[in-house]
């Protein structure tokens, strides 16, 4: 049996017609940057994020970015960033001159630890970046509190995580500004790279705004330096596709969750393996369904000689990375994060994943450590 770590086919055959419509509405229209598809596909976001506004950008990256330069992010500032994350989080703030400081996570849910950011506040902070990582919220009363008092703002990595929630309130609009991705891996997926900034002031909102067309209030007259963080009406008439089937995606994500719980207790009780907690006041959304196992790499071994697909994420933090040794942390400085690296391992969990095929996931864990 094959089980890929993600098949975007399947998903596709069920809506092939409509989307392949919905490309072809745009080429007829001949507008193909920003336009009416974007502006309708920004307004339904805003009503998914729970925000005043939705601005659709270029990809997950730029709208961490944009939202950064928004903020005035720059030379002499520091942002607050979890050292376990996807890259794009670390990069956007050194990108804009900034000085990443690199905290430390929580270990049960791989999120930022509230605590040692507060520890990481110093007079230059000007921002912090909460990342929701696999689809489940970070402690964002915790971290709005603090940003409250220290007067940061924060800049919710929401990209792995669109319909998530914290005490009933969406991912997005919890924090001064919320960027999400719609890489084609993401649970709401683009035919290329998309992006998105959420915020319900609308200060930020017009500067984002702004800053997506170089900076330029009329054409040809740029009030800021800006860049071109547009978001394609292609890509923008595609997710308006896909956006109505979204909740459905994510109670299937949901249920092989559930249905992967149930598994391993019947089935591979003895396993050393844990699985994600999910925290009791949030929604998991299930981007990644990852595990802690010991011996992670023979283990990922053995699944893809059985034709299991998974993933490492992420082998090495922000804080070991070598675009970013100059900043001076050491191997055994956030222990949390890097024992995350070391055992975590990512399972299907896309939402057409069959149950045979997940039984046959979990045997073969059993099987491994039961050789
Ligand atoms: C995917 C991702 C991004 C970047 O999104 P792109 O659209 O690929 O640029 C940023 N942060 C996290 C946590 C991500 O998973």
């Amino acid at each position: 049996m094959k089980v890929p770590l993600l098949d975007l086919h399947a998903q596709f055959q069920g809506i092939r017609d409509e989307v392949l419509a919905a490309i072809g509405r745009v080429c007829d229209a001949q507008r193909f940057v920003l336009g009416p598809e974007v502006e309708a596909l920004e307004r339904e976001l805003a009503r998914v994020a729970g925000t005043r506004d939705a601005i659709g950008v270029s990809s997950g990256t730029d709208a961490l970015l944009v939202a950064l330069m928004a903020l005035g992010v720059g030379s002499g500032d520091e942002v607050i960033v979890p050292t376990y994350s996807f890259f794009a989080t670390a990069g956007s703030v050194s990108r804009l001159g900034a000085r990443a400081v690199f905290v430390d996570i929580d270990p049960a849910t791989f999120n930022i630890d509230p605590d040692a950011a507060r520890r990481a506040l110093s007079a230059r902070t000007k921002a912090i970046i909460p990342v929701h990582l696999f689809g489940q919220s970070a402690e964002m009363a915790e971290v709005t509190s603090m940003a409250r008092e220290a007067g940061i703002a924060v800049v919710e990595d929401a990209a792995q995580a669109i319909g998530a929630r914290y005490r009933d309130q969406p991912v997005g609009s919890l924090g001064t500004l919320g960027c999400f991705s719609f890489y084609p891996s993401k649970n709401l997926g683009a035919c290329g790279d998309g992006g998105l900034v959420t915020t319900n002031d609308q200060a930020l909102a017009e500067r984002v705004r702004l800053l997506r067309s170089h900076g330029a209030s009329q054409q040809y007259r740029h009030e800021v330096v800006g860049g071109n963080f547009r978001l394609d009406a292609l890509q923008a008439a595609v997710l308006r596709v896909k956006l109505p089937h979204l909740p459905a995606w994510t109670a299937c994500r949901q249920a092989n969750a559930a249905r992967y719980r149930q598994l391993f207790a019947e089935r591979a009780p003895e396993a050393p393996v844990r699985l994600p907690v999910e925290a009791p006041d949030r929604t998991h959304i299930y981007n990644q369904f990852v595990l802690r196992v010991p011996a992670r790499d023979a283990l990922r071994a053995h699944l893809a000689a059985a034709g299991i697909g998974t993933e490492v994420y992420y082998p090495l933090p922000f804080h070991l990375q070598p675009c970013f040794a100059s900043l001076g942390y050491r191997r055994g400085g956030l222990p949390e994060a890097e024992r995350a690296s070391a055992e975590s391992l990512a399972l299907p969990v896309f939402p057409e994943l069959s149950e045979e095929q997940q039984r046959y996931v979990v045997e073969q864990i059993a099987d491994f450590y039961h050789r």
